[in-house]
């Protein structure tokens, strides 16, 4: 169950996927967004208005594919990390997905890189041909071709060699302009050479409920406070309407990360009801949801 792994079941996924003539005429955003949070810069982002103005902002986001360009600009603004670009449309048996990536270094186009589904496996191998980075987004966006039969499974990628010793971040940033109408939106992305640098990234917010940034997470654990749990105490993060939905697994990863322990090791945060927001006439009595 999503609510219990924080991973997107097959039914859930199935739902996402748009006609075959759709998939054929070129990128288009799955947006992998299933539980009501209180956020929406992938509709507020969107330059097609493609991601439909949500009216109350723990809306789940929907999609109007007819709209959508697969510029990528919804991708790079997802606090969640939830929304990746496909394009099917080559039809010679690859296939792209572009994947919000924000650890370091970053690869280089080009570079063969393994491909690893939801469930942080290893399934297979893909190649970089574009990268993306924007003082608008901050996040990166990594293009990698990959057979067309994985595109809706390959959602992360690691890196083959170890370049962690690397200082200098990657110069290599590209923009490749794949038609028309992605060109509109991507002429106007800056790409910052500069993006990437443990400054930038200690600005990304986090908890949104708690307006909690990374560099505070990082500090964090730093101090000691190596459980989620821990970092929810001592900075409220997860406390907040979305009750750690959004931030749980970013800190859970964040500390897989600093501490070199397996992502499968980190306990997510103790969970109380109610499991997601409800109005107050919930309590006193009135309708219910
Ligand atoms: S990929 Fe671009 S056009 Fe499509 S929903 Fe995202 S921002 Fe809008
Ligand atoms: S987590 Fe991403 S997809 Fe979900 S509402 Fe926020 S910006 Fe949109």
């Amino acid at each position: 169950m999503l609510i219990n792994t924080g991973i997107a079941t097959q039914e859930l996924i199935k739902k996402l996927i748009p006609s075959p003539e759709r998939r054929a005429r070129g990128p288009y955003a799955m947006v992998e967004c299933f539980q009501e949070i209180p956020c929406n810069p992938c509709s507020t982002s969107c330059p097609f208005g493609a991601i439909l103005p949500m009216k109350d902002i723990n809306d789940i986001p929907t999609i109007d594919l007819d709209r959508c360009t697969g510029c990528g600009i919804c991708a790079g603004v997802c606090p969640g990390l939830a929304i990746f670009i496909i394009d099917e449309s080559k039809g010679d048996g690859t296939a792209t997905v572009t994947i919000p990536y924000e650890f370091r270094p970053l690869p280089e186009k080009g570079e063969t890189v393994r491909a690893v589904n939801r469930q942080g496996n290893i399934i297979g191998d893909g190649v970089v041909t574009r990268i993306l980075a924007s003082k608008k987004t901050k996040t990166p966006l990594i293009t990698v071709q990959i057979p067309a039969e994985l595109v809706y499974e390959v959602r992360f990628l690691n890196l083959i060699d170890d370049k962690s010793n690397s200082e200098e971040p990657s110069s290599t940033y590209q923009s490749v302009v794949t038609d028309d109408l992605s060109s509109k939106v991507l002429d106007t992305v800056e790409i910052d050479d500069t993006a990437g640098t443990e400054n930038d990234e200690d600005e990304i917010i986090i908890c949104r409920c708690e307006g909690l940034t990374l560099g505070v997470i990082r500090d964090l654990i730093r101090e000691g406070y190596t459980t989620v749990d821990e970092i929810k105490r001592i900075s409220r993060a997860g406390m907040g309407p979305c009750q750690a939905r959004t931030c749980g697994p970013l800190i859970a990863s964040e500390i897989a990360r600093m501490t070199g322990q397996p992502i499968a090791e980190i306990q997510p945060s103790a969970h109380r009801p109610p499991v997601k927001p409800l109005p107050i006439e919930f309590f006193l009595g009135g309708d219910s949801e």
